[in-house]
């Protein structure tokens, strides 16, 4: 039988594909169309025999997706060859109805539809992306696998916000959290690099890219997590604030006499470390940070300080944790945010060794000493692979 899933992440104006081998993981080949609907369209395709691009402009999502099958027949491997099991698409939001991933029919479609005023941004266009998938691969199974599912698992002490009972009941507010196949992957990876079974494991997972999030596992299973409702809150990120005080919103209506949509905004896309030092890219505020920026260095402490409560609170709610781990473009890549995000926490078990920590590698790896009390490891994620085999677990038990 295939193991192969073609993995499509459909963005409001992209398209990222992979065609992943289920078993090892390994992405055959993959690529990415850009500026759907915009002017000047780019494309790129990389398979066995190399990479190639394009500039055309794209219209539409199906015209995307024409070009990714014409790209797959011309450069390869073809989808045919490869005997594709199945497409696996990633849905941002699942809400409290989606636990697992799901077999798509109309009926999935309809729920999605139906979370659409949780994730205004990402849910039409995941849905956009299933539905030309679906017309130009007939033939095979579609999945859809949420970013919030790996949450459902949240008690309600932790996902429920302290405000008035309707308005969970009446509008679905109450926390989702969101990177779930992410963290799902790097907890089970951990327990894999400890040796022993998920259920038995408690991981701390600091997922640190262009968004970040933190979560607590505990025996396999989200038991808190730093996202909530949106993807804004909790730590700080590239451009989102994280957690802030609630009463500035209506402190900025009232005083600048800004609209929500211009709040929400300048939470989403103006603040974190954007807002702090102008700059948002991790490597750059590192670079500035060196020349002796002070507004890049305080960016760094902020960023690092919320970590370290993050897993602080975590490590209170596990009661014990074997390991907390790093991921992500940050959490793989930046020593120097790692070391400050745990730094004095050795009362609580934690060590980092510096030499592990600084050294460059792409592979999973401890950083902390041997022996330590609690595993410091750096795991990158590959939230491609989790999709790929959520997928075919779920075509082969439905
Ligand atoms: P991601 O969303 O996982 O792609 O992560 C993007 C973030 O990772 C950006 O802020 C990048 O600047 C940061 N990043 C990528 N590579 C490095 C690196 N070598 N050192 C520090 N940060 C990095």
């Amino acid at each position: 039988m295939s193991d192969h899933v073609l993995v499509i992440n459909a963005g409001s104006s992209s398209l990222k594909y992979s065609l992943v081998d289920g078993s090892s993981g390994e992405s055959v080949a993959g690529g990415i169309v850009e500026r759907i609907g915009e002017a000047g369209g780019s494309q790129t395709h990389r398979g066995p025999g190399g990479e190639s691009a394009g500039d055309e402009s794209i219209g539409s999502h199906e015209e995307a997706l024409r070009w990714v099958v014409d790209a797959f027949s011309s450069y390869g491997p073809s989808l045919d060859e490869s005997d594709l099991a199945a497409v696996g698409h990633r849905v941002v939001h699942g809400g409290s109805r989606f636990a697992a991933p799901a077999l798509i029919d109309d009926e999935l479609i309809a729920e999605v539809k139906d979370l659409v005023p949780l994730a205004p941004l990402h849910n039409p266009a995941n849905l956009e992306g299933i539905s030309v998938a679906r017309r130009l691969l007939p033939d095979v199974p579609h999945v859809a696998v949420f970013d919030t599912a790996f949450h459902q698992t949240l008690p309600a002490y932790a996902y429920t916000y302290a405000v008035p009972h309707e308005w969970a009941e009446s509008h679905g507010i109450r926390r989702y959290g969101f990177h779930g196949t992410s963290h799902s992957f790097v907890s089970s990876e951990a327990a894999r690099l400890l040796g022993r079974e998920p259920a038995d494991v408690n991981v701390i997972v600091l997922h640190l890219g262009n968004g970040c999030s933190a979560t607590a596992v505990r025996g396999g299973e989200s038991v808190d997590t730093s996202m909530g409702l949106t993807p804004l809150e909790g730590l700080v990120m590239g451009t989102r604030s994280g957690d802030v005080d609630p009463a500035i919103l209506g402190h900025l209506a009232r005083e600048l006499g800004w609209s929500v949509d211009e709040i929400d905004r300048a939470l989403n896309s103006e603040s974190g470390l954007k807002g702090l030092s102008g700059e948002n890219d991790f490597r750059e505020l590192s670079r500035r940070r060196a020349g002796g920026d002070a507004r890049a260095e305080l960016a760094f402490d902020v960023y690092c300080y919320r970590i370290k409560k993050y897993v602080g609170a975590y490590y209170a709610v596990l009661g014990t944790v074997d390991a907390i781990v790093f991921t992500a473009g940050v959490g793989q890549h930046s020593a120097e945010a790692r070391a400050a995000s745990l730094a004095n926490l050795e009362s609580l078990g934690i060590h980092l060794d510096p030499a592990r920590n600084t050294s460059e590698s792409s592979t999973a790896r401890f950083i902390s000493p041997d022996n330590s009390p609690v595993a410091v490891l750096v795991i990158p994620t590959n939230e491609e692979w989790e999709i790929a085999r959520q997928t075919l677990t779920t075509t082969r038990t439905t």
